[in-house]
């Protein structure tokens, strides 16, 4: 492994991730929405996440910037981020398979809006928050940039703190018990850690 292969792999990593998403993206905006939470905050956390996961990495890939923050690569580092990488696209698959039409990019209740439990949310309420954390630490390992290769893991953890405490609540508004029931049983990302 070299650090060009692992760019590489890091960019065919976030080509994958538009592949998967994009139909979802289409349909999504077709599916009726009931109710949608605060639009210039979400704007923002969206924009603070895309700076971290994308921009910053992209630039870093394209053009070296910034170089005073290399450090030595290691080829394990690539090797394993490649394969953490491989597990992010699989379970962000799986997520919007098991979620379907009740996926929105920010936080919505659509018209038809079903509790989703079965797949891979029968035990972690947020396994899509999951795949981008796996996302960021992919990147963390892939770049060998103190700035480009970490900085995924503070824009989509910034995103993450400061949004799922408040979809737990759009959640527990819209499903009531079921959804708190659900809350009980499950972790929010890690099946029995958190
Ligand atoms: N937090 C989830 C979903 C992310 S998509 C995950 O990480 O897998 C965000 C949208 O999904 C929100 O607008 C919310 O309305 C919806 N949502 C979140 N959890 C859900 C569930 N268990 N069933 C159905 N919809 C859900």
């Amino acid at each position: 492994m070299t650090p060009l292969l692992a760019k590489a792999i890091w960019l065919l990593g976030v080509v994958g991730w538009f592949v998967i998403r994009y139909p979802h993206d289409r349909r999504a905006r077709r599916t009726p929405k009931r109710q949608r939470s605060d639009r210039g905050r979400e704007s923002l956390l969206m924009a603070i996440s895309a700076a971290g996961l994308g921009v910053l990495p992209l630039i870093y890939v394209i053009s070296n910037v910034p170089r005073f923050a290399d450090y030595a690569f290691r080829p394990w580092q690539g090797w394993i981020g490649a394969a953490v990488f491989a597990g992010s696209l699989w379970l962000f698959r799986r997520t919007h398979k098991d979620l379907g039409r009740n996926w929105s990019v920010t936080l919505e209740v659509r018209e038809q809006h079903a509790l989703v439990t079965n797949g891979v949310y029968s035990r972690v309420r947020h396994p899509m928050y999951s795949a981008f954390w796996l996302w960021a630490l992919a990147q963390a390992l892939l770049l060998p940039n103190w700035i480009a290769g970490p900085a995924g893991l503070v824009g989509f953890g910034t995103l993450f703190f400061l949004r799922v405490g408040r979809e737990e609540a759009l959640m527990m508004e819209t499903f009531g018990d079921e959804y708190r029931r659900y809350m009980a049983r499950t972790s929010r990302i890690l099946p029995g850690i958190y």
